[in-house]
């Protein structure tokens, strides 16, 4: 104990912003607030191999290309092949194309498995002379509530450090200790359980031309790309199923049955699990100079992509109020942080609700009833078929949806450029 007492007192550092967790939103908060001139420090807990290998989204919605754009950084960062903006959803086997592209000019979605852009916002930064430290055990944050917030580490040689702070970035994630860090009651947690499982499976397989959403009376399934020969798939099974009664030929099977394509192509199967949808928002996403950023303040159930895209626009948000205070002391966007991104997470949050209720009634295998069931398939006839809903739709596909949020509209309009102060 003494020793550990000593080596914190000899190692107490200083910077402007201590950056947890190195996932899409923390890698992204620490490349603007470097290409900002804002100096920071990335503590994660996991080794390099393992968050750069890390498998979930797929998509970098058109909204977040166009600010990696903005920020200079587009080239850099984004992976993968662009996107031609078109969804398919098959519905009992019968296909409709429906376009996310709103028509708006520049840059247009990826499709960048986050694993790829997570490598390479770490590539970018380290390149930058970025301060990274992988393995930090036993991270706590300390005085959020003061002007000098601290927080101590448990560095890979075992020596435990602390660095001093004006703000921290809590960027890891729903499981972290960020938000453990804030005292019980300032913040408010809004959860919801869809009563919903989706067996989910990684497979060395043909990607599909499009994103594909399938609805069948057996239930709701998915195949999107994930790589030149990767896919991810999604089956709809009761929430306390084990991925165990789930075989290779029972995932195949209901696969080709659900999609509606008989002469699907398998593959090597390299990841299963069974995980049941949620969506979760704290309020607000501050607590005295400590700031949640992505998964650490909310989740959306996957369907329509919106998880990482949140991060990464959370991650704007923080990086241009940081750099404000920073540079000029205004600190309108740090006063303001959580309302602005409140407003685009409950936007984003109905609309994957919207889509997750949409395509689950519409088969049979939820408890939906027959009422909820018509209710659904008419969403998805006015989807198809009426121009207006198409578009309402691509707005929200791409996040370009016009929400008036001031950063929405830099993005948009490209009026002052982030680096341009
Ligand atoms: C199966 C699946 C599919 C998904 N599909 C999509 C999709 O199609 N589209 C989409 O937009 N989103 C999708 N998501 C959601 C998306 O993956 C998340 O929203 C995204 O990862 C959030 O990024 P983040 O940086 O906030 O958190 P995370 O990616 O969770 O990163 C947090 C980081 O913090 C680190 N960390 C944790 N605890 C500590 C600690 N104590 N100290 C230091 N570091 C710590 C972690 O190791 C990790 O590196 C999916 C999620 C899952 C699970």
């Amino acid at each position: 104990m003494a020793e550990d007492a000593r080596q914190l007192r000899d190692s107490v550092e200083s910077t402007t912003v201590v950056v947890i967790g190195a996932g899409p939103a923390g890698m992204t908060v620490a490349n603007l607030l470097r290409g900002s001139g804002v100096d920071c420090v990335v503590l994660e807990s996991r080794s390099r191999a393992y968050v750069s290998q890390r498998q979930r989204a797929g998509i970098v919605e058109t909204r977040a290309v166009r600010m990696f754009d903005d920020w200079g950084l587009a080239d850099r960062v984004l992976g993968g092949v662009p996107y031609d903006g078109i969804l398919e959803f098959r519905v009992d086997g019968d296909r409709h194309l429906v376009s996310d592209s709103d028509g708006s000019n520049g840059p247009a979605a990826r499709l960048c498995p986050q694993q790829i852009l997570v490598q390479k916002l770490t590539a970018a930064y380290l390149e930058d002379g970025g301060d990274l430290r992988f393995e930090a055990a036993d991270v706590s944050l300390h005085d959020l509530a003061g002007d000098r917030p601290t927080v101590r580490y448990r560095s890979v040689d075992g020596a435990l450090r602390a660095i001093t702070c004006d703000f921290v970035a809590g960027c890891d994630g729903d499981h972290g200790v960020s938000r453990t860090a804030v005292p019980d009651g300032a913040l408010t947690a809004y959860a919801l359980d869809h009563g919903i499982g989706w067996l989910t499976i990684l497979a060395d397989a043909p990607p599909p031309a499009h994103p594909l959403l399938a609805v069948s009376p057996q239930g709701f399934a998915a195949h999107f790309p994930r790589g030149p020969h990767a896919s991810r798939y999604y089956l709809q099974c009761p929430p306390d199923d084990h991925p165990d009664a789930w075989t290779d030929t029972r995932v195949w099977d209901a696969l080709r049955t659900r999609l509606g394509d008989q002469a699907l192509t398998s593959g090597p199967i390299t990841e299963r699990e069974i995980f049941r949808l949620r969506s979760l928002v704290h309020d607000p996403m501050q607590y005295g100079r400590l700031f949640l950023v992505g998964d650490a303040a909310h989740i959306v159930s996957p369907m329509g992509g919106k998880g990482m895209n949140l991060a990464l626009y959370d991650a704007d948000v923080f990086a241009r109020a940081v750099r404000d205070f920073v540079r000029g002391g205004d600190d309108t966007g740090l006063r303001t942080y959580s309302s602005r991104c409140l407003r685009r997470v409950w936007n984003d949050q109905e609309f994957s609700h919207w889509l997750t209720r949409t395509l689950h009634d519409a088969g049979d295998a939820t408890d939906a009833g027959p009422f909820h069931r018509h209710l659904a398939r008419a969403r998805l006839d006015r989807l198809f078929t009426s121009p207006g809903a198409a578009r309402a739709f691509a707005d929200l596909m791409t996040g370009l949806d016009p929400t008036g949020d001031p950063v929405t509209q830099d993005v948009l309009g490209n009026l002052s450029g982030p680096g341009g102060g």
